[in-house]
């Protein structure tokens, strides 16, 4: 059955491709054979890129790179738009992820599903993923040790992606990405350069829930971002 959600993601699928046509150099719709040889590609647009998400992954195999491995239930890669245009980036799975090897599936990833509606996208058009993979026990802060084994496989991510924006959440995900150690509260609200990507750091959703007087300031971020998104189209 063709439901509103099939046509909607297939005009993503379109976009996506689109905005890969012109990364690529292409300016209007040319039907010359170049770009139809990339065109044929429409259904997986992820397979144009430079590396597959599916190859960094298999790269990380039953990753025992960091003592984090002995205590981890699933590895959590990241999910969504092989091709998103926007991704967000966490600080690294809890207890819910943990066990369902998903991101963002807890209390605080039920908010970011939250936001993630408010600026009017859904969480299978955006691509979402943190900066490690393993749980840390009783979800204490990645130590840098950690952050260093893992952080080459987000990297990947990212490069592979090749989104627009990234939207950085929390501390350890901002200061990480942007090799700070600026306090998020002074770093969010403004867009950084992040290898040519658009990177604006916020409050992170797990932190919302225990401070719900910050959502007004992740809302003005997330105002600022819907409005350089669409700008992009
Ligand atoms: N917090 C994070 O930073 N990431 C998750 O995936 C879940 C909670």
């Amino acid at each position: 059955m063709i439901t509103k959600q099939t046509i909607l993601d297939a005009i993503e699928e379109i976009n996506c491709s689109l905005r890969l046509l012109a990364a690529n150099g292409h300016r209007g719709f040319d039907c010359s054979p170049e770009s139809l040889e990339k065109l044929a590609g429409w259904s997986q647009p992820a397979a144009l890129r430079a590396e597959p998400l599916a190859k960094i992954r298999s790269d990380m195999g039953d990753c025992q790179r960091c003592k984090l491995a002995s205590s981890r239930t699933h590895i959590v890669f990241g999910n969504g738009h092989a091709a998103a245009k926007l991704v967000f980036v966490g600080e690294g799975p809890g207890f819910e992820e943990d066990r369902q090897g998903e991101p963002f599936v807890g209390a605080a990833g039920k908010l970011l599903t939250k936001i993630i509606a408010a600026i009017n996208l859904s969480r299978k058009q955006v691509y979402i993923c943190n900066i490690i993979k393993c749980r840390p026990p009783g979800n204490r802060n990645p130590e840098p040790d950690e952050i260093e084994a893992c952080l080459p496989f987000l990297e990947r991510q990212i490069a592979a992606i090749q989104p627009d924006f990234i939207c950085a959440l929390g501390k350890i995900a901002a200061q990480t990405l942007l090799h700070s150690d600026v306090p998020i509260s002074r770093l969010r609200g403004q867009f950084y350069d992040y290898n040519g990507f658009k990177l604006l750091p916020t409050y992170h959703p797990a932190y919302l829930l225990r401070n719900p007087d910050k959502k007004r300031e992740v809302w003005e971020d997330m105002k600022m971002l819907m409005k350089e998104y669409r700008y992009e189209d």
